[in-house]
């Protein structure tokens, strides 16, 4: 696959930044290699063929990877693990509370919660179709613990959990908090995405400020093809800002007649446009987790699927 910018990236000595492929948009994501004396890959997003021209490009193969990291059990940071462990024989590990939805399908399905959506279906075969590696089962071997450095060598990776996108998400600190891979704390223009039903708003502002509190200067996004170093206070504040920005577009919206679930879906409120239909279930869940924080701050109240502002 050719694209129009380089594959990877040295970071730091030992730290190779994987971009994937389509600018790394989504069911793409970065990576990273740590190429030390445990020759460590942080997610298995990216198109193969950029983890495996990363390795030759570094003077490895597929076969020396000793160990996968997963930040979170999401398709696009899961990716090619399972077929990278079958070649290499190599540890994956995870955060415990990312173990369901990493090791089987039916788990991450359970963790999606979208068993009975009318999308599901259409869901399923999309996901059989473009990324059947995804259903695959994968072969957890260990934990990491929060705060606890995984040892590469002369690099640390430090897990920093980070919940609210999803209960396991997990951020890195490179040997300490002044470069952070900040995963999907990824600072894209489109914002917080927190669509399936054990994703939470309050956790993901809580991480969003704990980032905030650590002040890394370098924050590697899994979705943007370069770390960001300008502004990075700005560009969290602004990340964070997104959430009452949706809450007041919402409200606004309800205010304008569109007084059901249904509708402010439909609209559709949070994604600009639906890339394809399935996205109808991850906006419903946005929607319905704001729906159910303004209900409780006392903004809306919904009454036989009738939403109305509080007077
Ligand atoms: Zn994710």
């Amino acid at each position: 696959m050719s694209e129009d910018y380089p594959v990877h990236m040295e970071l730091q000595p030992h730290v190779h930044l994987i971009r994937g492929a389509n600018r790394a948009k989504f069911p793409e994501a970065n990576a990273l290699l740590i190429d030390d004396e445990v020759l460590t890959l942080v997610d298995a997003g990216p198109s193969k063929s950029h983890i495996v021209k990363t390795l030759t490009d570094i003077g490895h193969s597929v076969k020396d990877l000793d160990r996968i990291v997963l930040t979170h059990f999401h398709i696009d940071h899961k990716g090619y693990a399972a077929e990278l462990q079958e070649e290499s024989g190599c540890e994956v590990l995870c955060h415990p509370l990312a173990e369901r939805g990493v090791r089987t399908f039916e788990g991450m399905v359970q963790d999606y919660g979208i068993v009975g959506n009318s999308q599901y279906g259409d869901w399923i075969s999309a996901i059989t179709t473009w990324l059947p590696h995804v259903t695959s089962d994968y072969d957890v071997t260990g934990n990491f613990s929060d705060s606890k450095p995984i040892d590469c060598g002369e690099t640390q990776l430090i897990p920093v959990h980070m919940p609210g996108h999803t209960p396991d998400h997990t951020c890195f600190g490179i040997n300490d908090y002044e470069t952070m891979l900040l995963v999907d704390i990824d600072l894209t223009r489109f914002g917080p995405w927190y669509g399936n039903v054990v994703s939470d708003i309050e956790q993901f502002e809580s991480s969003i400020k704990k980032v905030m509190e650590l002040s890394p200067r370098t924050c590697i996004s899994s979705h943007l093809l370069n770390p960001v170093t300008e502004d990075v206070h700005g560009r969290l504040a602004e990340f964070l800002a997104a959430f009452e920005r949706r809450d007041e577009r919402i409200l606004e919206l309800v205010g304008s007649g569109l007084d059901s679930l249904q509708k402010l879906v439909s609209r559709p409120t949070i994604y600009p446009k639906f890339p394809h239909p399935i996205y109808y279930i991850f906006e419903e869940f946005m929607v319905q987790k704001h729906l159910d924080r303004l209900v409780k701050r006392g903004l809306i109240t919904i009454d036989d699927n009738k939403i109305r502002l509080s007077r």
